[in-house]
């Protein structure tokens, strides 16, 4: 097992890799950058390095900062957390060119599935079901661009290759606005991603997203951790995560999962990834692969008992999975809401200062959060200051748990998100289960409308 851990992220996911490595008698290295000094799990760290100034492209994204931190701290493991460099794939070659394992995949893996054309094609290869489109990257040819989108019918949407975050998306309804929305688009992921490569799917209307979980090991084992459904979002942001996903098949999933399973096998995937589907009248549709550990990566946790981050570690040193397919159990129900800085009705970031911060507690309910009394959120970063997990034996019995969390929970000195979440937990159709990834904008936009008026 690694001695150190360096951890190359910040906030809620620091200080989580820093409680997986703890426990398992790790010792750690914080690296920070000037506006996150005073943040406490750089105090809980064993070691802490400052990176750099506040703006992320020269502390969280300083790749040479980073590497030398490492050196000068003799740390073995560089751990990536999720975004900033979790998915780049030249961050991941510097870090195990100059002799120190990065937890995740092989650079080669992270580069396949960054290329949403060339992961899709790995994943029809590996018998993954696809969204139905193009074969690959659109053709130069207007005339054939018309064929194929023909071929596969109206809507379709075109996205480019090296596409994220919701970004370099565009949905086209009729053929004349077709190779209009195919220039815009491809010059657009040519100024944002640096290629202009797009392709072709049928816009599906009103899907669930739902998304596998697997784990990966060194020596050829794969198995899969169930399935989250994460269609509660807005503007392509996930809000409300929970496992397992209301009402789908137990068989389906099985199924679905070991696809995945045997297609990490197939490309010699190691560590923690993540399939991410649509899921529309019983069918489960790839739209792309995330090769690292999520933010919603407790629901999963919560229901199958198995630490995911340390055995994300354990593997990165080398261990097999301890675990095969037929020993995991899934049990209960979690849901997790994701705590924002920010204005509930205009959704607009509230960083600053935090006056009170108190979380609730009780059976069944997990606070992942790096915040605390007299924090300052800083403006810098993505809004979200913590997660709060609920799990239950039933889905109701979740639900019923989050809401009495909600309602414990009290910030103040900054706006949050929880009164949005307290409307969500009281929703009818929620309730219900299911809901499509249209649904919480349609709700809000109703919302708007209902105070406007
Ligand atoms: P990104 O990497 O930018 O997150 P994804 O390919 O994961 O891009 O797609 C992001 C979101 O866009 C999906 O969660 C879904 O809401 C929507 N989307 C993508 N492809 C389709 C499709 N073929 N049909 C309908 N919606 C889609």
């Amino acid at each position: 097992m690694f001695e150190k851990i360096l951890i190359a992220n910040r906030g809620e996911i620091a200080l989580r890799v820093l409680r997986a490595c703890r426990e398992l008698g790790i010792k750690t290295v914080a690296v920070h950058s000037e506006a996150d000094t005073e943040a406490k799990y750089v105090k809980l760290a064993d070691e802490s390095v400052c990176i750099g100034p506040a703006p992320s492209g020269l502390s969280y994204l300083n790749v040479p900062a980073i590497i030398s931190a490492a050196e000068v701290t003799d740390a073995e493991a560089i751990h990536p957390g999720y975004g900033f460099l979790s998915e780049n794939a030249d961050f991941a070659e510097r870090v195990e060119q100059s002799g120190f394992v990065f937890i995740g995949p092989r650079p080669d893996t992270i580069r396949l599935m960054g290329d949403k054309v060339s992961a899709k094609d790995a994943m029809k290869a590996a018998g993954v079901p696809c969204v139905p489109g193009s074969d690959g990257a659109l053709p130069e040819d207007p005339k054939e661009i018309v064929k194929i989108a023909r071929a596969v019918g109206y809507p379709v949407i075109i996205k480019a290759a090296g596409g994220g975050g919701g970004r370099g998306m565009r949905v086209v309804h009729t053929e004349a606005a077709l190779l209009n929305a195919v220039t815009t688009t491809r010059s657009e992921a040519q100024a944002a991603f640096g290629n202009p490569v797009v392709y072709m799917e049928k816009f599906l209307e009103n899907p669930r997203h739902v998304e596998i979980q697997v784990m990966a090991d060194q020596h050829g084992n794969a198995v899969y951790l169930g399935e989250r459904d994460c269609s509660m979002q807005r503007r392509h942001q996930k809000v409300i995560e929970e496992a397992p996903a209301p009402g789908i098949d137990r068989k389906l999933i099985a199924k679905i999962g070991e696809r995945c399973a045997e297609a990490c096998r197939k490309i010699g995937y190691r560590g923690a990834g993540t399939f991410e589907f649509l899921y529309e009248n019983g069918e489960f549709y790839f739209i792309e692969m995330n090769t690292r550990v999520q933010v919603e990566h407790p629901v999963t946790e919560m229901i199958t008992g198995i630490d995911i981050v340390q055995t994300q570690i354990r593997v990165a040193a080398g261990d097999k999975l301890w675990f095969r397919q037929r020993d995991i159990e899934f049990r209960g129900h979690s849901i997790e809401c994701r705590i924002n800085a920010e204005d509930p009705f205009k959704f607009t970031p509230s960083p600053g200062k935090i006056t009170n911060w108190h979380t609730p507690g009780g059976p069944g309910i997990r606070v992942d959060s790096h915040v605390y009394n007299g924090y300052t959120v800083p403006p810098h970063y993505d809004s979200m200051i913590g997660k709060l997990i609920s799990y239950g034996d039933t889905r109701e019995q979740a639900i019923r748990r989050m809401r009495i969390a909600l309602s414990e929970m009290s910030v103040s000195g900054i706006k949050t998100n929880i009164a949005l979440h307290q409307e969500l937990m009281l929703d009818a159709r929620f309730i219900e289960g299911g809901t499509s990834i249209h649904y919480l904008e349609h709700k809000l936009a109703d919302r708007g409308e209902v105070k406007a008026g």
